[in-house]
């Protein structure tokens, strides 16, 4: 025996009535934790900071990954940034040991490195080419 299946076209005259979910929306406080709460799920990339390897809910927030290392294998610069919950831990970068609590200082100490790392090459090419006129 066939069964056929009715379904009855949507009424969607107002009834005055309010689902209870959507009646309860506005006691609801739409704080930074609860967007990043609604926002998170497991494995998903974080909904704060686009530069965090944390994945699902999480309060610290960090980024352990931008390190240089020798071809023995040792830590030559490791930078990174760490944070805890939005509406009360401000960000920090860091490069090694020094913690920087803003962009511009972060760009002032960079302009350093980059600086001191043409001086570098400069004086390896000072140095080796001294060496090799020195064994001549
Ligand atoms: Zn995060």
């Amino acid at each position: 025996m066939a069964h056929q299946t009715h379904i009855a076209p949507l009424d969607l005259t107002p009834t005055g009535h309010i689902p209870a979910a959507v009646a309860l929306a506005p006691a609801l406080e739409r704080t930074d934790q609860l967007a990043e709460l609604l926002a998170a799920k497991p494995g998903a990339a974080c909904p704060v900071y686009q530069d965090c390897t944390e994945t699902g809910p999480h309060d610290h927030h960090c980024n352990h990954s931008l390190r240089v290392r020798s071809d023995d294998g040792e830590m030559l610069l490791d930078v990174g940034m760490c944070a805890e919950k939005p509406a009360d831990g401000r960000p920090v970068v860091y490069i090694r040991g020094e913690d920087f609590r803003d962009a511009a200082s972060v760009h002032a100490a960079t302009a350093k490195l980059r600086a001191l790392l043409d001086q570098v090459d400069a004086m390896a090419d000072r140095v080796f080419a001294d060496y090799q006129r020195a064994r001549a």
